[in-house]
């Protein structure tokens, strides 16, 4: 198992009243499994991805990650737990502006023990189709070409789990289905598992694993939804 998840609750604390994001009495994600999660915004999705990323901590609740019991850490903890095993790719993808592709294909490597080595970053970029734009700036690259840039260098960490949280948010949708069939791809050659969130269902039907976040996340039935 990648993720085993009991009795998790999140509270955010913003105002007077604590906020439940997040009550998931019971969620698994098997070894190199590929789940689809999709759910209205505001219903708690990039929380329960934050948390299993080790970004921020349960309230309280089980959530063991790759082995690692996280409720369990602090927040240095907690830091080196996802260098050592899980990439996390974004929406707006995050690249480091100052630095060309395969620079952030080798910095994304840099921050886990297993990385690769330049050699393995550049067969990377070529894997994502990239391997002409290896010099480039993210400013010079397409929306696309970013996000594949980001999706190398998610994999350059050797991570036995990737999150991808609205991986396709900023792509049109023609290139959104190709993003995500080559992250498949990715994880399955690399025998990693993946949790896509997206509300597009488009994206979440490609998925022979589907996961309705209403369905999953209790907290929405006492909040009465997304607000
Ligand atoms: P989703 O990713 O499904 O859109 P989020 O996990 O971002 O949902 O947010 C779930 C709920 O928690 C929303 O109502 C949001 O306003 C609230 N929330 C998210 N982050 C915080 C925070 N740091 N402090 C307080 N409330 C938050
Ligand atoms: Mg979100």
């Amino acid at each position: 198992m990648v993720i085993s998840i009991r009795n998790l609750t999140v509270e955010y604390r913003a105002g007077a009243e604590p906020f439940l994001a997040l009550d998931v009495p019971n969620w698994e994600v098997g070894d190199e499994e590929q789940v689809a999660i999709s759910g209205p915004s505001g219903s708690g999705k990039s929380t329960l991805l934050n948390v299993v990323a080790g970004l921020l901590a349960p309230t309280s609740g089980s959530v063991v990650v790759c082995g690692t019991e996280l409720s369990d850490l602090g927040e240095a903890e907690r830091d080196r737990f996802r260098a050592a095993h899980v990439s996390y790719i974004f929406q707006t993808f995050n690249l480091l502006q100052g630095y060309t592709a395969i620079e952030n294909v080798l910095v994304g490597a840099a921050f886990s023990h297993g990385g690769v080595n330049r050699t393995q970053a550049r067969e990377l970029l070529a894997k994502v189709g990239l391997a002409h734009r290896e010099h480039y700036y993210p400013s010079k690259l397409s929306i696309g070409e970013q996000q594949r840039v980001a999706i190398a260098r998610a994999l350059a960490r050797k991570p036995k789990l990737i999150l991808a949280d609205e991986p396709t948010g900023s792509l049109d949708p023609k290139h959104a289905a190709g993003v995500v069939e080559l992250l498949r791809e990715a994880c399955r050659e690399h025998r990693c598992a993946l949790v896509v969130v997206s509300h597009e269902m488009k994206i979440a039907e490609a998925f022979d694993r589907r996961v309705d976040f209403m369905t999953l996340n209790r907290a929405l039935n006492g909040n009465g939804g997304a607000s």
